[in-house]
């Protein structure tokens, strides 16, 4: 059976189901995160597309361009402006969730900080978590299985 999980914005415009389990689970500290967030870091879910079900209304776009150079493409409520999710050009057939959207959200942990160069002093990291500088290479620090879950969806 697969887990079903709803999500949504903050006025209730754009809900969501999100199926099954993430691919990995990050907390970024980069500085346009925290413009994104208006808060110290952004956390990013990251999942398959197909795992990732509309269930009311249509969220609106915008686009930037990350330190990476990939594009990206954050989808946020129009009536409430909450991030939703955002695709990037550097990861085709994965979406990246903001799972504080989601309804229940005390069942993941970040596996890993990223770009901690620029994180706030304030904020610790916890000691069993790994942590990086700058970004990450997923083919080091993402389980197996979810490398070959996604990998499956891009060839
Ligand atoms: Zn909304
Ligand atoms: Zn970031």
């Amino acid at each position: 059976m697969t887990t079903t999980r709803p999500g949504g914005c903050a006025c209730g415009a754009v809900r969501y189901l999100l199926e099954g389990d993430p691919l990995f689970t990050h907390a970024c500290h980069c500085t346009d995160c925290q413009r994104l967030t208006g808060g110290a870091f952004g956390i990013s879910m990251i999942i398959e597309e197909s795992q990732l079900r509309r269930t009311k209304g249509q969220p609106m776009s915008g686009e930037l361009i990350a330190d990476s150079g990939n594009r990206k493409k954050v989808y946020f409520c129009g009536a409430c402006g909450s991030s939703l999710w955002n695709e990037s050009s550097g990861r085709p057939g994965a979406l990246t969730l903001k799972p504080g959207t989601l309804d229940d959200n005390d069942w993941f942990k970040p596996g890993a900080h990223i770009w901690t160069r620029s994180k706030q002093p304030w904020v610790n990291i916890p000691e069993d978590t790994a942590s990086y500088e700058t970004a990450y290479d997923a083919s080091e620090v993402w389980p197996k299985a979810s490398l070959e879950r996604l990998q499956a969806k891009t060839d």
